[in-house]
Order: C-alpha cells, then structure tokens, then sequence
C-alpha cells in the first residue's frame, strides 16, 4: 500500500529538508522535487498536497525560479513559504516588491485564528521571517490571514481553491508554533490521516525486501554505525542467512568497539545473518607507518578498508545485492530530489567497492532521515547505545591522532578517550552534548611525575553542542568534570601528561582535529 505523500518543490531555500521533517514528524511521508520538475511527474506522485519553499530570488526578476501556473488547478492543496508564498501570489495575479523594512528574525504576527491553518495557534505568535521582498498585493481570490507590525500580507489564504501562502518560516524552531500550522496544513486542509510510522516502516520494508531478494545472496559491509547496523537488521528480518555481512576491524575504532560489534551481530547476537570479522590491524597500521598528512591518512584508511572488503567478498563469490546505508540527507545533498548545492561525493567510506561482484545495490534507508533511522532501529530491537551512537568519522581513530599512526598512540587515545565517555555520562551529560571525544595530539611537553621529569604526549579533549553539525559550539563542560578527566588521564594513561580541552567553535575548527 502506498503512503499518503506531501511533496515539497524546493526553489533553492536553505531549510527544504527541515520542511520534509516537520511534515514527517507529523506522520505524513513527505520528499522535496526541485522545481525543474515535470508537472506530470508530480501529478503521478498523488500527493495529497505540496509545499512550496522559500529561496534566495526575488520572483519578479525574470530569471528567477518559477512553476508553470497549471499546478494552481490540480485541486491538490498548496502552501507556499516565503519565497513559494511570493511565488503563489506573482503567478496568480499579485504584487511582489522590495520591502521597504525587510524583516529578519523573530517577528511577532497577529493570525486569525478561524482559520485552518492557525487553528489552536495564538492569536499573537512569534515567527521566524527571512525577507526582502514582500507582497504589496495579494492575488485575486486571496483573504490575509495574518500580519506583523511591517508585514500586511504575512499569510493569505483562498479556501476554495485550496491555496495557502506564509511570508515566515513555519518550519524552523524559532516559529514555536510552526509544527502546529504545518500539522493544520496536512490534516485540515490535506485531508491527511498520518499514516508514516516507523512501525509500519518497518513491517513492509522487511515484507519488500523478502519480495524484491526471494533466494539471492545479500552482502552488506557492516561499520557499527547507525546507518548499517539498521540496514543490516531490516535485512537479517527479512531473509536471515542468505545476508553475510563483513565487518572490518581496522584498529582504528574506540575501546572495545569492535568486541561490542560483534557481540551484536556475531553468532552470539540475536540476528540471524552469517558474520564476517575481519581483524586487519595490522594491515592498517603498517600502511599508516611514516604517513603524517592528513588527506593522504585518509584516503590510504578509505582504500586499505575497500581492499579488505573486496578480498573477503571474493571469497564469498558472486552475490545478487550489496546493501548500502544510504539516508535521505545524502540523496538530496548529492543533487538529486531537490535543489541543494551541497554536493557530496559518495558518503561511504571510501567509495563503492570496484571488484565485488553483485547485481544490484539495495538500499532500504534510501527515504528516511536519521532521526527515522534511529526510531526504526530501536523499533528492530537494535540496543540503545548503538541507536544513539556519536557521530564517528570513516577514518575513525587515524583522524584523532595528529600526525603519525601506531599501534600505541591508537591505544593512548582509546584510554583517554573512554575516561571522558566514562566521566561525561556519569555527570549525565552524554545526552546534552552532542559529539564528544579525546584526541591525540602531537605535542610533547615538559611534565613532572613522582618528582620526575616527563616528556611526553598532551591529549585534547572536544566537546560540542549542534543541531546539525554544520556549524557547532564548544561546549561548557564544568569545571569539575575537566579537572578530573585531565586528573584520571593522566594517571591511567602512560605518556601522557597534560591534557588541553579545546574551546574553538565550527568554525573557525572543524568538529574533528584533523
Ligand atoms: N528572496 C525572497 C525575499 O528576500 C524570499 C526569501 C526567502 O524565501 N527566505 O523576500
């Protein structure tokens, strides 16, 4: 059965993805087109409504974005943002100019509440607005529905038609109650019953996946992450042992992680799948040895991980699938789907594999974005910890050691770096701060130890706040909580004797060292 569908046609605004969320969080599935898409393209989709978002342009300069002006006639209900608000009122017969006081930030907006869209909102509510141009006059057939203080046409409405346009952002936690007017959008005026839930996510992906494999052979390289440890499951559910997944073990993990892994997804875990263990170490460090510049670290951990994987997948012969962990976010940041300039080359550790022989790549998590990921797998039964995971780069380790790689630094960071996980989540923090981690750096310095001289390695401790890591903010970590950390570092791992913590933001830093 197909589920209800909101398409959003991107017109180049930054918070598309954030639109397709709120709309999901509502339980109503929801993918973003660019707006070079085919009218008849959409139509085929059923959507039972569509939303138009807001972008840099100004829609009276003829080289700017546009839609053809059918798509107003499909009677399928429209809600324009910002720009898509000024867009909705160009094409249908109003005036879009220069604002004589653009508005930027938290506005306050009066809204009449008989409507279907601010039903149960304030009548005075805090919105989020982003704009130059506005609407000097709305479209024939068209009531405000709402205004601020520089504002007069800040949401406007044509019920009969079915058409709804805002100037601010509903869908950015700076309009509190955005999520609510977009819920108004899907339910009142879509008709929408909400039929997105991870649950049923869950059963029919499984059902499909038995359909779409029947007796083939899957494999899937497992990371530990999130992304594949759930692709891994939703497989493991729907065809048990014909799926064989391949874990390498590149001694470039945190403490025990590996072990951690396997006591998942090994023979002693609950899943049915055949596990492969690759304990490559050495092969690992040995192409590390002497290399000190990061990019060329990089690639040599990216390639050095396909190589394995290939070996071990020759050995398993020709399969039929080769599962990858693919998100949403991907698929709209490498282009496709909407009009997002983020181009990002394949987000796998190093690239696909050149030699494995399969005939098709199946990608369950394909639609959903993380926070879907992370509800399918605590509804797959997959275990807490590994749900809400920290972020951990490709590279793992070898980019938290500034310089050289060798087997014994990788141990001095894992120590460091399991006293601070440790410490932070006893103070209870783990869940406030978003990414945290030790890191090695390449300093020696002058120490005193049992009234001796040291000299020896100094860790860095990281701790950000983010929403989306893009842009991250150091975090505050208490006082105390450094104090001991540095106190237990130092004490419990040999060769280190000073411990910094590190209070640039992103940027000017980068969330990892390296
Ligand atoms: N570029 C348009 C303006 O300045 C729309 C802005 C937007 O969509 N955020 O008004």
């Amino acid at each position: 059965m197909e589920n209800e569908k909101i398409i959003v046609l991107d017109f180049g605004g930054q918070y598309n993805q954030l639109i397709a969320r709120r709309v999901r969080e509502c339980n109503v599935y929801c993918e973003i087109a660019s707006y070079r898409t085919d009218l008849e393209e959409i139509k085929a989709q059923h959507p039972k409504g569509i939303i138009f978002t807001g972008g840099p342009n100004s829609v009276y300069d003829p080289a700017s974005p546009t839609y053809t002006k059918e798509i107003f006639e499909l009677g399928i209900p429209i809600l324009g943002i910002c720009y898509g608000a000024q867009l909705m009122m160009h094409l249908l017969g109003g005036r879009v100019g220069r604002a004589p006081v653009r508005e930027y930030g938290k506005i306050e907006v009066q809204v009449d509440t008989n409507t279907a869209l601010f039903t149960d909102v304030s009548p005075s509510t805090i919105c989020w607005m982003s704009h130059n141009d506005y609407i000097e006059e709305i479209a024939p057939g068209f009531t405000v529905t709402a205004h601020s203080a520089h504002c007069p046409a800040a949401a406007m409405q044509d019920v009969s038609r079915g058409l709804y346009a805002v100037q601010f952002h509903p869908e950015v936690l700076h309009t509190p109650e955005g999520k609510k007017m977009l819920s108004n959008f899907v339910y009142q005026v879509c008709g929408c019953h909400g039929d997105w839930k991870m649950d049923t996510f869950v059963e029919s992906t499984i059902a499909s996946l038995r359909a779409k494999v029947g007796n083939g052979r899957v494999l899937c390289a497992l990371s530990g992450g999130v992304d594949s440890s759930v692709a891994a499951v939703l497989l493991s559910k729907a065809v048990g042992n014909q799926l064989t997944c391949v874990f390498v073990d590149t001694g470039l993990m945190r403490k025990n992680e590996g072990d951690e892994v396997e006591a998942v997804f090994g023979p002693e875990g609950p899943y049915q799948l055949h596990f492969i263990r690759v304990n490559a170490q050495e092969r690992f460090f040995s192409k590390l040895a002497g290399v000190t510049d990061p990019e060329t670290k990089r690639k040599i951990i990216g390639e050095e991980f396909i190589r394995v994987f290939e070996e071990e997948a020759k050995k398993i012969g020709a399969v039929d699938f080769l599962v990858q962990g693919t998100i949403y976010p991907d698929v709209v940041e490498s282009g496709l789907g909407g009009e997002s300039t983020v181009i990002k080359s394949h987000h796998n550790v190093g690239g696909l594999p050149d030699y494995v022989d399969f005939k098709e790549i199946i990608e369950p998590l394909r639609n959903l974005f993380k926070d879907e990921v992370r509800q399918a797998g605590l509804e797959l039964g997959i275990p807490h910890y590994l749900v809400y995971r920290q972020p951990f780069p490709g590279p793992g380790l070898g980019i938290r050691i500034i310089g050289e790689v060798t087997p014994d630094k990788v141990q001095m960071v894992q120590e460091a770096d399991a006293v601070f996980r440790e410490e932070v989540a006893s103070a209870g923090l783990d869940t406030q701060i978003n990414q945290y981690f030790a890191a090695l750096t390449n300093m020696h310095s002058v120490g005193v130890m049992g009234d001796e001289r040291t000299y020896d390695y100094a860790i860095a401790l990281r701790a950000v706040t983010t929403t989306d890591f893009m842009t991250a903010e150091s975090a505050e970590l208490p006082w105390e909580l450094l104090g001991k950390v540095a106190n237990r570092i130092v004490n419990e791992v040999p060769h280190v004797n000073r411990v910094l913590y590190d209070c640039t933001g992103k940027p000017p830093a980068t969330i990892e060292f390296e």
